[in-house]
């Protein structure tokens, strides 16, 4: 699967059209096939949706593999990535429905099991600078300071990022994150 020009591996600094505070920062993650698809497949299929939910073209993180964390006993691994949008529609909300649609049509099961292998979850990282604190959403994400399988991605992105409402730059907080296990960075067959 060849890289479509409307997703782009490439630094925020070096796309100057682009100013950190219209992005919505969108954290991307399987650990769960579907019956076509393998999680890196998957991950790079949903680039392609996200890129339709935005007026420019997506920039994306490389894929890594990480340990399950606060995951029931014998989850897979994930396969995790960060992508960085312009929205459509100024409403996070809109586009928080927009991805669960999405999760939906790459076989998404909601069942009673908290964090249960998934084939697809997409989560609103951070919108612009918004600050919400609805139950069905919460902006910035409200764990993503504490995840090295979220900073670490996104500060391939914006490597000057700062979660909204923090003090402390995203790369201070990925330094003091220890006991997450192995985040490998996954390379990629040339037939993808
Ligand atoms: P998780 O992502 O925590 O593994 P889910 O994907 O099942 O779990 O999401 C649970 C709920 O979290 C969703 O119904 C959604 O409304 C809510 N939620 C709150 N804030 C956010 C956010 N920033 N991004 C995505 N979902 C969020
Ligand atoms: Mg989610």
């Amino acid at each position: 699967m060849s890289s479509p020009s409307n997703i782009i591996r490439a630094k925020l600094d070096d796309v100057p059209i682009l100013a950190s505070a219209e992005l919505a920062f969108v954290g991307i993650g399987s650990n769960l096939a579907t019956d076509q698809d393998e999680p890196i497949v998957l991950l790079q299929r949903a680039f392609a949706a996200l890129a339709l939910l935005s007026d420019y073209p997506i920039l994306v993180s490389s894929l890594w593999e990480s340990m399950p964390l606060d995951c029931p006993a014998g989850s897979p691994r994930f396969v995790n990535a960060v992508a960085a949008l312009r929205p459509r529609h100024n409403d996070p909300r809109q586009l928080l429905s927009s991805l669960q649609k999405i999760e939906d049509d790459f076989g998404r099961r909601r069942g009673a099991v908290r964090n249960a292998p998934r084939t697809l979850d997409l989560d609103i990282l951070s919108f612009g600078a918004a600050l919400m604190h609805e139950a069905a959403l919460t902006l910035p994400h409200p764990r993503m300071h504490e995840r090295a399988f979220v900073l670490k991605p996104l500060l391939e992105i914006a490597p000057n990022y700062r979660v909204p409402g923090m003090k402390r730059p995203a790369s201070a907080l990925l330094r003091e994150i220890v006991g997450q296990g192995t985040l490998t960075p996954i390379n990629l067959p040339k037939s993808l």
